[in-house]
C-alpha cells in the first residue's frame, strides 16, 4: 500500500501567517512581542538552531533577544538572568536552551520561568496545569504533534493512540493533550517491553525516543497513522527519525517525514505562543481574553 506523507511545511507556514498577523495586531496596541533565548554553550548545532529561531522571530515581527551566558556558566548566573527575565515587563516569553553545562540542575532552572512566559511549556507548573486543565502553554512540540493530526484532520477522539517516550518535554505533555481530546492513550517506555504489541493494534503512533530504527514495518499496520517526532543525527551528518522509514513506508497509512515534519511545525509553534504570550500579558483586557482561547 502507499504511505501518504504527512508534512509539517505547510502547517508551518499558515501558523507563521497567524503569529504575523498576530504580531501585526499587536503593533497597532504600540505593543511588539519581545522573546528571549537563554543558553550556555558552544554545541555548534545549538547556535545553529537558535539563530534559526532569532531569524524566524525577525520575519514575524518579534524581537529576539539571545542571552549566550558561554559554556562554563554557573547555575546562580543562570538562575539570576531567569529571575529578571520573569520580572521583566518587556519580555513576554522565554526559552531555555538545552544542552546546559554538565553541573547545571535544568530542573530547578525551569522553575523559574515565569509560567505566563513559559512558552516551551518547560516549567512543571506548565505541566501540572495542563494535567488539570487548566490554561498553559504546552511544550511546542507536543503541540506541534496535535496540530499535525488536525490539520490533516487525523481524528484521535476514541481512538487508539500509542505515545512511545515519557519524558516531561514530550510524551508526558502529549499524553495529556491527547487525553484532553479523548483519545484512549497509552504510553511505552524503555521498561514496556516489546513495542509491536502495543503499536499493531493502534490507529496512531507517536515515536518520541530519540532511537534511531525503533518503530518498524513490523510494528504497525494498514491503518496506522505515524508521527516520527525522533531526531537522530547519523555519523554522516545526516538527520533521521526514530522510525525506520525503509520498512514503514509501504504498510503504514501515514508517515511524517524527518526532516520536514514535526520539527518544521514546533519552531513555528514557538514563535505563535510568544505572540499569545504578549497579547496575555497585554494591560488590554480584550486581548488578554482572546489569547484564553488560544493557548494550549
Ligand atoms: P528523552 O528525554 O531522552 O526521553 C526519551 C523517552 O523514550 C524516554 O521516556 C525513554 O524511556 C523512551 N525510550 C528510550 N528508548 C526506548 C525504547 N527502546 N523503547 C521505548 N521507549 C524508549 O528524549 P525527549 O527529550 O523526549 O526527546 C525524544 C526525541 O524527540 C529525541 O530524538 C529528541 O531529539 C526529539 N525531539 C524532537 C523535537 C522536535 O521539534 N522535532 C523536539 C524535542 C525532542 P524511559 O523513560 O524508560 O527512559
Amino acid at each position: 500500500m502507499s504511505t501518504a506523507t504527512l508534512s509539517g511545511k505547510t502547517l508551518a507556514g499558515i501558523i507563521r501567517e497567524k503569529t504575523q498577523d498576530e504580531a501585526r495586531s499587536l503593533e497597532q496596541d504600540s505593543l511588539r512581542p519581545v522573546l528571549a533565548v537563554v543558553m550556555a554553550t558552544d554545541d555548534e548545532s545549538t547556535l545553529w538552531y537558535v539563530r534559526s529561531i532569532e531569524r524566524a522571530a525577525e520575519r514575524a515581527g518579534i524581537d529576539c533577544r539571545i542571552i549566550d551566558l558561554g559554556h562554563d556558566a554557573t547555575e546562580q548566573v543562570l538562575a539570576s538572568v531567569l529571575r529578571d527575565l520573569s520580572a521583566e515587563p518587556s519580555v513576554n516569553g522565554i526559552i531555555l536552551q538545552t544542552p546546559l553545562p554538565a553541573d547545571v540542575r535544568a530542573d530547578a532552572l525551569v522553575g523559574l520561568i515565569a509560567p505566563e512566559k513559559d512558552i516551551d511549556g518547560a516549567n512543571p507548573l506548565s505541566l501540572g496545569r495542563l494535567a488539570v486543565g487548566q490554561p498553559a502553554f504546552p511544550p511546542a512540540t507536543a503541540r506541534a504533534v496535535v496540530e499535525i493530526l488536525d490539520h490533516y484532520d487525523i481524528p484521535v477522539a476514541g481512538r487508539n493512540v500509542v505515545v512511545v517516550g515519557r519524558s516531561a518535554v514530550v510524551g508526558k505533555p502529549l499524553s495529556l493533550l491527547l487525553l484532553a481530546r479523548d483519545a484512549a492513550v497509552t504510553v511505552c517506555h524503555s521498561r514496556s517491553g516489546p513495542l509491536g504489541k502495543y503499536t499493531r493494534e493502534a490507529d496512531v503512533v507517536v515515536v518520541a525516543a530519540g532511537r534511531t530504527g525503533l518503530l518498524t514495518g513490523s510494528d504497525v499496520s494498514g491503518k496506522t497513522v505515524v508521527v516520527d517526532v525522533g531526531t537522530n543525527v547519523l555519523p554522516d551528518g545526516s538527520l533521521v527519525g526514530d522510525v525506520d522509514e525503509a520498512s514503514v513506508r509501504g504498510v503504514a497509512a501515514a508517515l511524517t517525514p524527518v526532516p520536514g515534519g514535526v520539527g518544521s511545525v514546533t519552531t513555528a509553534l514557538l514563535l505563535l505562543h510568544t505572540v499569545e504570550a504578549a497579547r496575555n500579558q497585554s494591560p488590554s483586557p480584550m486581548l488578554a481574553a482572546q489569547v484564553m482561547e488560544t493557548a494550549g
